[in-house]
C-alpha cells in the first residue's frame, strides 16, 4: 500500500474526482479526512470507504470560508494527530457569460472556491506540515489553467491563478520539505459536466471525439494520477503541472 500512515485531507470530495481520490488513497491505507461543503454527498463518500473496511471521517466545510477551513484542520488533526497531504480538490464553473454580463458577485463566487480556497486551505495546513517536516499539497486545476476555450472567463482566470500559485508555493516551500503539484484534467465524466456530455453535438463532444483518446475521463483515472504525485514515487516532482485529458490540449 502506497500511503500506509498516512493522513489526507480531501476538499470537495462528496463528488466525482474527489470521491474517487478519496476512495483510492483509503484503500491505499491513507487515513482519509473527506470534506465538503454539503453533508449527504461527503457522509456517502465516507460510508463507502467504510464499506471496504477503510478509514476515514467526514467534515463539512465551504473551502471559501477562512473559520470552516479552520475546523476542517483542526478536527483532522485532533482526530488523526497530523496531516501529510492536502488535496485541494473542491472547485465550481463559472458559466460562459461574455464580460460584460459577468457581475461582480459571479466572479467573486469563483475566485473564493476555486483560488482562494486553496489558499486558506494551504495556509491553514502549512504550519503542521512544517511541524511533520514534510508535506505534499495536490490541486486540482484543470486544462483551463493552460489554454482558453471552453472554461469560461472567470474559471480560467481562477484556474490560471491556481496554477500559478502551484508554481510559487512550490518554489518557496519545496526546500522546506513541502511538495506542491498540480493536475491539470481536461472532461472527465462527473456531475460538473454531465450536462456537456449529454449533448453529443456540443463542441466539447465534438472536440473529445477528435481527441487521441477519443472519449471523456474518468474520475478513478484522475485519482491514479493523484496517488502518483501523493507518493513516495513522486519524489522528485515539485511545481509540476500534470495534463490528463486524452490529447484535448495539444491541438
Ligand atoms: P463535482 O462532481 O461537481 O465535484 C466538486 C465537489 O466540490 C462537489 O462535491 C461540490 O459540492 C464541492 N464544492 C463546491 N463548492 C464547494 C465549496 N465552496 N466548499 C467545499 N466543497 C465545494 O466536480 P468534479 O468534476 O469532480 O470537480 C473536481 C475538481 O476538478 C474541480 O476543482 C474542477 O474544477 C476540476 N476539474 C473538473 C473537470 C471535469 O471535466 N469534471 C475538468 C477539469 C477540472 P456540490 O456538488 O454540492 O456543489
Amino acid at each position: 500500500m502506497q500511503l500506509s500512515g498516512k493522513v489526507a485531507i480531501i476538499t470537495g470530495a462528496g463528488s466525482g474526482i474527489g470521491r474517487a481520490i478519496a476512495q483510492l488513497f483509503a484503500r491505499e491505507g491513507a487515513r482519509v479526512v473527506v470534506s465538503d461543503y454539503i453533508e449527504e454527498t461527503g457522509a456517502e463518500t465516507v460510508r463507502l470507504i467504510k464499506e471496504d473496511s477503510n478509514e476515514a471521517i467526514f467534515v463539512q466545510a465551504d473551502v471559501s470560508q477562512e473559520a470552516d477551513v479552520d475546523q476542517l484542520v483542526s478536527q483532522a488533526i485532533n482526530k488523526y494527530g497530523k496531516v501529510d497531504i492536502l488535496v485541494n480538490n473542491a472547485g465550481i464553473s463559472g458559466g460562459l457569460a461574455a464580460l460584460t454580463d459577468i457581475s461582480a458577485e459571479d466572479w467573486d463566487r469563483v475566485m473564493a472556491v476555486d483560488l482562494k480556497g486553496p489558499f486558506l486551505t494551504s495556509k491553514r495546513v502549512f504550519p503542521e506540515m512544517i511541524i511533520n517536516g514534510q508535506g505534499n499539497i495536490i490541486n486540482i486545476a484543470s486544462m483551463a489553467s493552460l489554454a482558453a476555450g471552453r472554461g469560461g472567463l472567470t474559471y480560467t482566470a481562477a484556474k490560471h491563478g491556481l496554477l500559478g500559485f502551484t508554481r510559487q508555493l512550490a518554489f518557496m516551500h519545496g526546500p522546506q520539505g513541502i511538495r506542491v503539484n498540480a493536475i491539470l484534467p481536461g472532461p472527465i465524466e462527473t456531475p460538473m459536466i454531465e450536462r456537456v456530455l449529454a449533448v453529443p453535438q456540443h463542441p466539447v463532444c465534438q472536440k473529445i471525439r477528435a481527441c487521441p483518446a477519443g472519449r471523456a475521463g474518468k474520475p478513478e483515472e484522475v485519482a491514479k494520477l493523484a496517488l502518483f504525485l501523493a507518493s513516495d514515487d513522486s519524489a522528485f516532482i515539485h511545481g509540476a503541472a500534470y495534463c490528463i485529458d486524452g490529447g484535448y490540449t495539444i491541438f
